[in-house]
């Protein structure tokens, strides 16, 4: 084991009011492309749009077979499972260390891990609605749709629970991951390149000075963390649960 995440066992250890920040990057070892790695979506075909174009709200009420050609293929996954990360997080958590874990992830492998208090700040993409009658679907009514998604009912549109490009994130789940991170004694950031705003700005609210960074790539925060580890998030928790003995 080397000597950064034996630094972060300890920090865990002397830590009661954990959260942790997570990204597209946790779910990459679950088979789960993230947004700007090499093998990431932005690399995608999106037929001549940018994925971050298809992605947005004006996209998806313009083209919305185009939108949902793209998004069932690269957005939803119903064959996935939760990797070593998602499950130390579980752990951390049922051991009373970690309090929340803020996601940026719409996959629902943090909560199919078992975790319980998570903040899923983008939605969650195994929720969907008819845009008329608010009818509630599954990501498999939506896989399993021809084209784009109608409701049985009204036959309006069924959209994913996911927040957009151009639309703005639900304010109270904002507010709740808001306050988890002031008041936590240790911030553990995994999986995410920190530059989609808001979300990347909470990280601003924490105010101790344990804050680790678990990210493949570099981030705008790294000046700020104690400790910063480029290896593979699912390693790196791997070996914390075993040294914690969890
Ligand atoms: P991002 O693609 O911008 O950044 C991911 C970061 O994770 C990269 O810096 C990469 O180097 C790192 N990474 C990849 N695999 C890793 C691993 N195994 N261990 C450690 N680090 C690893 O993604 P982001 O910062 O989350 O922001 C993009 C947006 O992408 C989010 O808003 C999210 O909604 C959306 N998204 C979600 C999913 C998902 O739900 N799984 C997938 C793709 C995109």
């Amino acid at each position: 084991m080397n000597r950064d995440i034996q630094t972060l066992i300890d920090l865990i250890s002397s830590s009661s009011n954990i959260v942790a920040f997570t990204g597209a990057g946790v779910s990459t070892e679950s088979g789960i492309p993230d947004f700007r790695s090499s093998a990431g979506i932005f690399q995608m075909d999106g037929g001549g749009f940018p994925p971050e174009v298809i992605l947005s709200k004006t996209f998806f009420d313009k083209y919305p077979d185009k939108f949902f050609e793209f998004y069932k293929k690269f957005m939803v996954y119903s064959d996935v499972k939760p990797n070593q990360c998602h499950l130390a997080l579980a752990k951390l958590e049922d051991a009373g260390k970690l309090k929340a874990v803020v996601t940026q992830n719409i996959d629902n492998l943090h909560t199919i891990a078992g975790s319980k208090n998570v903040i899923e700040l983008h939605g969650n993409a195994n929720k969907n609605y008819c845009v008329k009658c608010n009818k509630k679907y599954d990501a498999q009514y939506v896989l399993n749709s021809i084209a784009v998604p109608k409701c049985d009912s009204c036959g309006d549109i069924v959209r994913p629970d996911v927040v957009l490009y151009e639309e703005m994130l639900d304010q109270e789940k904002l507010y709740n991951a808001k306050c988890h991170i002031r008041d936590a004694d240790m911030v553990i950031v995994i999986g995410t390149s920190l530059v989609v705003y808001p979300a990347a700005k909470l990280i601003k609210y924490f105010e101790g000075d344990k804050l680790v960074i678990i990210n493949m790539a570099d981030t705008p925060f790294d000046a700020s963390a104690m400790i910063l580890l480029r290896q593979k998030a699912g390693e790196v928790m791997k070996q914390v649960v075993e040294g914690l003995k969890l």
